[in-house]
């Protein structure tokens, strides 16, 4: 199964994301993922980014583009993966189906998850990340059982920084300027699954798997 996830941030892509992989045994590929590891270890990459990424801006196209290709040679990609995060422009969407073309496969499903913008607010604005599983919480709708420690690993968790209201914001004027478009892009190619992402953390994967033609497991 070859997929992407679509949604504007805080829409519950890396949550839904997680029980995906693991049902289907392909892994995930996150574009912020992988920036937020390289801002952390420091790399070149990771400190051009960074600038972006506070900012809530898109980091260039060239960037993203080049992980993620990379990405898709290794191994554990053969069987399938799950993008989450990516595409998020249109240029990067056209390099990812020449990618593919050369490796010649396609894509099976786009899943566009709908969250209204004041939803993503509060979603966003609550929200807590752990920095080594990327487990993710909500101080409200779903908090750690012990206030700042992951449930999954003992880490700490902590707030992202472009998680903060102004940030959110920018971020948000991004997505309906750059990554909406895409899912016009991919009705083209007829491969998008609208999918209503209000509701519990399970009604919502109920309809994601449906969406893709399964019960949920
Ligand atoms: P996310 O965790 O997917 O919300 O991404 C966090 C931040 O990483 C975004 O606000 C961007 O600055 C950057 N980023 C992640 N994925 C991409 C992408 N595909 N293209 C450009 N920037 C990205």
């Amino acid at each position: 199964m070859r997929l992407i996830f679509l949604g504007p941030p805080g829409c519950g892509k890396g949550t839904q994301a997680q029980r995906i992989i693991s049902d289907y045994r392909i892994p995930q590929i996150s574009t912020g993922d992988l920036l937020r590891q390289a801002v952390r270890d420091k790399t070149a990459l990771g400190k051009e980014a960074k600038k972006f990424m506070d900012r809530g801006e898109l980091v260039p196209d060239e960037v993203v583009v080049g992980m993620v290709k990379e990405r898709l040679l290794a191994n554990d990609c053969k069987g399938g993966f799950l993008l989450d995060g990516f595409p998020r422009t249109v240029a990067q969407a056209e390099a990812l189906d020449r990618t593919l073309q050369k490796m010649k496969l396609k894509l099976n499903a786009v899943v566009s998850i709908e969250v209204p913008d004041p939803e993503v607010v509060k979603r966003l604005a609550g929200r807590r990340t752990c920095p080594k599983c990327q487990a993710m919480y909500h101080v409200i709708f779903n908090p750690a059982q012990n206030q700042n420690v992951c449930d999954k690993c003992g880490s700490e968790l902590y707030q992202r920084d472009d998680d903060q209201e102004d940030t959110i914001q920018a971020r948000l004027e991004v997505y309906h300027r750059q990554t909406a478009p895409l899912i016009e892009y991919y009705q083209k190619q007829g491969l998008v699954k609208p999918v209503t992402g209000m509701g519990s953390i399970d009604e919502i994967y109920g309809r994601i798997r449906q969406a893709l033609g399964d019960r949920a497991g």
